[in-house]
Formats: structure tokens, sequence, C-alpha cells
């Protein structure tokens, strides 16, 4: 049909790539790992979305997180429309900010307090600053292949040994910057015991994806959670949970209520949220124990501020959908849908003979072109990078939208249906056949 007609998302790319770099205001969307046109949106609603040409596509990004209750739910748009009438932003405190807040600690009993920014880069950078200040330390380690923003200190890669910290992923990052961020394998337990011999005592903090979302979908091991937890107990080191992709996505606990069901008394020091808890607006948070938090500005020496922070239009979003999303059987249904997804998908690439792993949480879900699912960033990387993009296309053009790189994590929403589903199976078992 297309060949007939001109390509509007082309033509829109065209326009696009000449008044923004690339075309795209965030970089994964200019399909570069996958090759082609990105799809530019013309509207959503539930599971669904379409595209400049009116294409429709089953949506399995959700906004990369944030839509698990599908796009243009009732309940929620009416909270953002009531609260766009009363007015967009003051920069004075409102009192849905308190509710917004307590609906947070509520769910997520690790954090007594919780301050509101705009983005997930936002509040994974001001965690960093919290925790060096109420630590009083510089050094920090990260994992290779967890992302938690863009800010400076966090954009780095693994140095050439233990001893070396990291280097710079991104130009105009200076070395300097990231001289104190030490970058550490996921789930390897003998690294990190070697790391905080080496480094522990000057450690600020560990920060961790929990359940790692940009590397696909690779999950911490219980083993090496339940090291980083003693040894920052031991060490006097933070654990800082950046949960902007799991928060209240994996489960209304968050990831860490998965990991406190297998590790008894389980719970990090900070954590980090954002995508969910806005329901697809600029909205994101950190919090953690009283006595943390309160070393943030104006009750203490960590300043950290934001002129849109707890937006009344972010936060009306937000509390609707974390209100709905908190309403009894909503994660036995959702959980379901997405383990029928992730089986359906294993079935059909078992039946073609395509090497393939998946595995899920909640609404979150990860597949690989690999017999076993891989437990670090290099491993994920051995996974058949032309046979994705082939697998993405094929799936595009059957109406069915994942993620444009095989690094990225799927995501299923409460609108997705069964119907839905079994379409979707059925194109990849099609797409899966010719590979
Ligand atoms: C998306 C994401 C971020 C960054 O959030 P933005 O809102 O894009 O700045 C940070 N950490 C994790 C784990 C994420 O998935």
């Amino acid at each position: 049909m297309l060949t007939t007609m001109t390509d509007l998302n082309q033509t829109l790319f065209n326009r696009a790539a000449r008044v923004i770099p690339g075309g795209v205001n965030s970089p994964v969307r200019a399909f570069r790992a996958v090759g082609g046109t990105p799809r530019f949106v013309q509207r959503a609603q539930g599971a669904y979305f379409w595209d400049a040409n009116g294409q429709k596509y089953i949506d399995y990004i959700g906004s990369w997180g944030p839509m698990i209750l599908g796009h243009g739910n009732p309940v929620v748009l009416e909270a953002v429309q009531k609260a766009a009438l009363d007015g967009f932003s003051f920069g004075a405190p409102t009192e849905r900010e308190i509710e917004l807040a307590e609906e947070i600690l509520k769910h997520v009993p690790s954090m007594e307090m919780v301050r509101l920014v705009s983005s997930g880069t936002e509040a994974g950078m001001s965690a960093l600053r919290l925790a060096r200040g109420a630590t009083g330390r510089s050094k920090i380690i990260k994992f290779e292949g967890c992302y938690h923003g863009h800010a400076d200190a966090l954009l780095v890669k693994a140095g050439s040994g233990l001893a070396t910290f990291g280097n710079p992923t991104s130009a105009g990052v200076p070395p300097e910057v990231v001289q104190h961020t030490l970058v550490l394998e996921y789930n390897n337990v003998a690294q990190l015991e070697e790391a905080f011999q080496l480094h522990g005592k000057e450690l600020a903090c560990v920060m961790i994806e929990p359940i790692a979302g940009n590397m696909n979908f690779v999950r911490a091991s219980v083993p090496f959670m339940k090291r980083c937890r003693e040894l920052c107990t031991e060490y006097g080191a933070l654990f800082v949970f950046d949960e902007v992709m799991t928060g209240f996505r994996v489960a209304l606990g968050s990831a860490q209520s998965v990991y406190a069901q297998l590790i008894p008394g389980f719970q990090p020091d900070i954590t980090v949220l954002g995508k969910v808890i806005g329901g697809g607006m600029p909205l994101a948070a950190f919090g953690g124990p009283r006595a943390i938090m309160q070393q943030l500005a104006p009750t203490g020496p960590v300043y950290q501020a934001g002129t849109l922070s707890g937006n009344p239009v972010a936060t009306a979003c937000g509390l609707a959908t974390l209100k709905e999303i908190a309403k009894p059987g909503f994660w036995d249904s959702l959980s379901a849908r997405t383990h029928s997804l992730v089986h359906g998908l294993s079935a059909a690439a078992a039946k073609a003979g395509v090497p393939f792993s998946a595995d899920c949480q909640g609404g979150m879900f990860g597949f690989f072109l690999l017999p076993e699912l891989p437990q670090n960033y290099a491993k994920v990387m051995t996974s058949d990078s032309p046979k994705f993009n082939k697998l993405f296309h094929g799936l595009l053009d059957r109406g069915v939208y994942i993620a444009p790189a095989l690094y990225e994590a799927g995501f299923v929403s409460a609108a997705h249906t069964e119907a839905d589903i079994a379409q979707t199976v059925a194109a990849a078992a099609e797409v899966f056949a010719q590979l």
C-alpha cells in the first residue's frame, strides 16, 4: 500500500532532521540500531498508537514504561483535565504533592520521605549528590549496562582494572568528572568484593538497576543483591536502587518488594523513581530514610531544586495512575498478560528453531535471541543483532511495535487484551519462520 502512497513518516523525519539533531529529541527513537524510518505518532488509545500514515500498531513500549494503564485511560485523563483547569504551574506548594508523596511512601516502605523532580536523570543525579553529601565521600560504584540517566558522573564505562576508575562514554564529559566512578560487571560477586576491599571506606554509594531494563531485562541474582546490601552496610556506603523503570512497573511495591520476598528484611537506602509515577507526564522522584532526606535543602546542606518540580498537572496524572494500579486484582491480571506474551513468543520461537530466552516481572519483559538468559552486559551484547533487526522490522510491518534496539526492555499495559497478545504471537511466529 505504501509503495503508491507518500510515506508521511519519512516526510516528517526529513523535516525534523533539519531542525532537531537527528530528527529526534532522544536518541533511541531514531531507529539507528535497526535502520529504517521512525514512526511519528499521531495519536494513541489503549494498547495502540497510529502513525503519520494512519497505520495502527500494538504498542509494547508505552513511552518506555510510564503508560502502565495504556493510553488515554479515562480516569487519568479526567484527573489531568481537572488539574489543568486549576493552573499549570505555580512555583508554590500544592496539596497534591503531599498526596502523591504519601501514595508513593505507602507502597515503598524503605522510603520515609521523598522529593519530587521532573525526570529520571534529574532524580538519579540528585540521589547521587545526596549520597555523597550524606556520607561525606566521593567514590561510587555502578554496573556495566545499567543506565541511570545522562548526568556526567554516570556516563561511564569500565576502566582497565579495579584500581582504575571509569572512562566517559560521551564526548563533553571530562575524565576528571568520572574519576570517582567505578564500573563493575553486573552479577559478579567476586569483583564486587574486591572493589570494596580496595575502595570500600571511600564509597558514598553503590547504584544499581535491580532488574536492569537498559540492557534488555537482566535480574540481579539473589546472592549478588544480598552481597551488595551486606557490603554497603559493612562499609557505610549507601545502596541506591534506581527504580526509574522498575518502580510501580514490576510490582506495586517495585523491584525492592520482589527482592524483599527472596531476601528477608531486604531494603535499599535510597530509591530513585520516574516513568510510571508520572503516568506519562514529566515527573520523577527520589527518597529514603528521614535522616538522609533531611540532608537536602532547605533543611540540610545538599542543594537540590526545580522550577517545575511537583508540577500540579504531572502530579495529578501520576496520582491517578498510582491509585488505579493499587486496585485489587490489577497486578495479577497484568502479570498474567505479560506471562502469556512471553510464553507465546517462547513457544513460537521454539517451533521455528530460533534460539530464544525471555523473562518478565509484572508488566515488564525482555527477550533475547540467545538460548539462555544472559547475566551481564557482555553476554547481552552477544545477542544476534542482524537477526533482531529482522525481527523488529518483521513485527513492525505486521503492526507490532517493540523497542527499536535489542538492549531495551518491553512493556505490557492493562489495556493489552488476550487478543492483542495472540495477534502479536501470531505475527512473531510468521517472522521467526523467516529468520
Ligand atoms: C529512563 C531511565 C532513567 C532516566 O530517566 P529520564 O526520565 O529519561 O531522564 C534513569 N534510570 C533508569 C533505570 C531508567 O530506565
